[in-house]
């Protein structure tokens, strides 16, 4: 809302009226989602435009549709170099939504005459949960590990619930909410051992840090492009071919990506999402020492403050996600004083909802603790500056 401040001139002259534009809004919420990265933009656009090809179907055998398949195929190869794996290993899919329901859902019903029983962790992206709660209603039975205080799951507890008819195990990388990093090395050692699938959430870790999956022992894997400057609605699934995945498709139809998800290829989102990979590629190392630095600046800002904890490991963190509670802050009155900040006082994908954090409370923090609790996240646009005025607003909130 504008304010509107009438000035005092001389009674005589009409009163004039000044409109002050509202301080700009400091976007602290990348984990929620990232703005496009203008060069993801640039190479988008003629795929949106009638002029030239790049409306053309890449699955035409015409020359328009042949050019447009080698564009699909370029972006497949950013993606896949960004991974360290052969490009035919990874699937266009509608975000990582839709790749955690793929990977729980067609693994469960291509191999569930081997067993019934799936493990994930109570921490898990809603896309996991509610997946395996219909999953349950199908009548697989699911095991949900619960994480220590500090988010992380402990390694014998996974181990104690290993079963000979375990068929996948669902861990998240990175947490939406804490920016916890499991050890997926160390899980993904236990389910080889017993040729055990593992499927890992890594919409919060790629292009953010490294991840190879020639040593890094993961079947399945999920992400998106617009936590890492591409467009929403548009992700992607790579799935192991030695040993080799197999599922059952949710989408049928016209035979696209190997008839393991139907459906005409958003070329647009597709080429964004490859651009989006490439420069994550490139800027991976400097950018994950820049978000440190914004990361520590803000913790040190203000973990003198009274009642401020960090939630989480204080190690085991991805560099852009901060999670902080403030015990002795009255939130309502605080979120009414930090309304020029756009951060998250929930994970985005509850936050319509008025339930407090699934995650902190797995981590044992009580539901009044849960509620005092917000996410800070940074990116490549966040600047010193916005660091600045976060911390002197978040010092100057009322109690
Ligand atoms: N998993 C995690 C860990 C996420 O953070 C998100 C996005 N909030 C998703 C899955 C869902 O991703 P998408 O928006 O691409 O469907």
């Amino acid at each position: 809302m504008n304010n509107i401040i009438n000035s005092t001139g001389p009674a005589q002259r009409p009163a004039r009226t000044i409109h002050q534009e509202p301080a700009p809004t400091i976007y602290l919420d990348y984990a929620a989602t990232s703005p496009i990265d203008p060069r993801v933009l640039e190479k988008m656009l003629p795929f949106l435009s009638n002029e030239g090809y790049g409306y053309a179907n890449p699955a035409s055998s015409h020359a328009y549709g042949k050019k447009v398949a080698e564009a699909i195929e370029e972006a497949r190869s950013q993606v896949a170099k960004l991974l360290n794996v052969n490009p035919a290993t990874i699937l266009w899919t509608s975000g990582a939504t839709e790749s955690n329901n793929l990977s729980l859902k067609g693994v469960a019903h291509f191999y569930q005459r081997f067993g019934k029983h799936i493990i994930t962790c109570q921490t898990e992206h809603p896309s996991i949960l509610d997946t395996a709660a219909q999953l349950s209603r199908e009548g697989f039975e699911i095991t949900y590990l619960k994480p220590n205080s500090q988010g992380l799951i402990e390694l014998q507890h996974l181990q104690a619930a290993l079963r000979p008819d375990t068929i996948l195990v669902s861990i998240m990388h990175v947490n939406n909410e804490t920016g916890i990093i499991q050890d997926i090395g160390a899980i993904g050692s236990l389910t080889r051992e017993r040729e055990i699938f593992l499927h890992v959430d890594a919409t919060q870790s790629v292009g953010k840090i490294p991840i190879d999956l020639q040593t890094l022992p993961v079947d399945l894997m999920s992400f998106s492009a617009h936590k890492i400057y591409g467009p929403k609605g548009i992700g992607g699934l790579y799935l192991n071919d030695n040993p080799r995945v197999r599922l059952i498709p949710q989408m049928h139809g016209g035979g696209q990506e190997r008839a393991l998800r139907a459906g005409t290829l958003a070329t647009h989102q597709i080429v964004g999402m490859g651009k989006a990979f490439e420069l994550a590629n490139a800027e991976m190392d400097k950018e994950s020492r820049q978000m440190l630095h914004f990361r520590d600046k803000l913790w040190t800002g203000i973990c003198n403050l009274p009642g401020v904890h960090l939630n989480g490991h204080p190690e085991h963190r991805a560099p852009g996600i901060l999670n902080v509670r403030f015990e002795t802050l009255e939130k309502e009155k605080v979120l009414q004083h930090l309304t020029r900040l756009a951060f998250s006082s929930a994970s985005a994908c509850v936050s319509t909802t008025t339930e407090t954090s699934h995650v902190l409370r797995a981590m044992g923090l009580k539901n009044e603790l849960a509620h005092r609790s917000f996410r800070f996240s940074f990116g490549r646009f966040t600047t010193d500056e916005d660091i600045d005025t976060a911390i002197d607003l978040l010092t100057s909130s009322p109690t």
